[in-house]
């Protein structure tokens, strides 16, 4: 499936392109939840978390590792920040590419509690 992810990939719509490599590509979100909100999309399709395969978990990994580099190279790693991956109806995935959100850049609230 075409998301919108895949047509930054493509260059086919803009970005704030943060970092890609021949894996994954970063870009901050366009509606950011915190001071710093990038979004790191692997490269290959996967629609959900759930079609990972299980002897694939690099695809997930360097999703994780390179938010930390990157949390790292903008000296806001000490301090800290969260990375959240959304699956699904409950989970409140919008955009059907995987992808992790890293926010960062102000004390973050308690999440994880029901939708009012
Ligand atoms: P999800 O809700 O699927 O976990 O996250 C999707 C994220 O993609 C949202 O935070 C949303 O703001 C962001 N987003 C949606 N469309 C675009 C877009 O065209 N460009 C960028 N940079 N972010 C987008």
């Amino acid at each position: 499936m075409t998301t919108i992810f895949h047509k930054i990939i493509q260059r086919e719509i803009p970005a704030d392109i943060v970092f890609e490599d021949d894996h994954i590509i970063a870009f901050r979100d366009i509606a950011p939840q915190a001071p710093v909100h990038v979004l790191f999309v692997p490269k290959q399709d996967f629609a959900t978390l759930n079609d990972v395969p299980a002897d694939a978990p690099e695809i997930v990994g360097r999703l994780a590792i390179a938010a930390a580099r990157y949390a790292k190279e903008r000296g806001f790693a000490e301090d800290g920040y969260r990375i959240v991956m959304n699956c699904n109806a409950h989970g409140g995935q919008t955009v059907f590419q995987i992808h992790l959100h890293l926010l960062a850049g102000a004390q973050l609230g308690r999440f994880g509690t029901p939708a009012a």
